[in-house]
């Protein structure tokens, strides 16, 4: 499996479009995002850490497990 960057907002498994399901803003630039998989079959997430305006981690999960990608 190649390598996902999460800048490709693309599901890893199903290849459907993550969308934005919740936020945690801190200030500009900073704040942690979670993410779903679009395809109601899928139980694809994603958290990521954005830190002054990068993203520093994303943690992808399938369900209750955490893949490394
Ligand atoms: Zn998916």
């Amino acid at each position: 499996m190649p390598r996902y960057y999460f800048i490709n907002k693309e599901c890893p498994k199903c290849h459907s479009k993550m969308i934005p399901d919740d936020r945690d803003y801190n200030f500009d630039g900073c704040q942690d995002e979670w993410y779903v998989c679009e395809n109601e079959n899928c139980e694809v997430s994603a958290f990521v850490k954005v830190r002054y305006g990068k993203i520093c981690r994303v943690i992808w999960r399938d369900g209750e497990t955490t893949i490394s990608l």
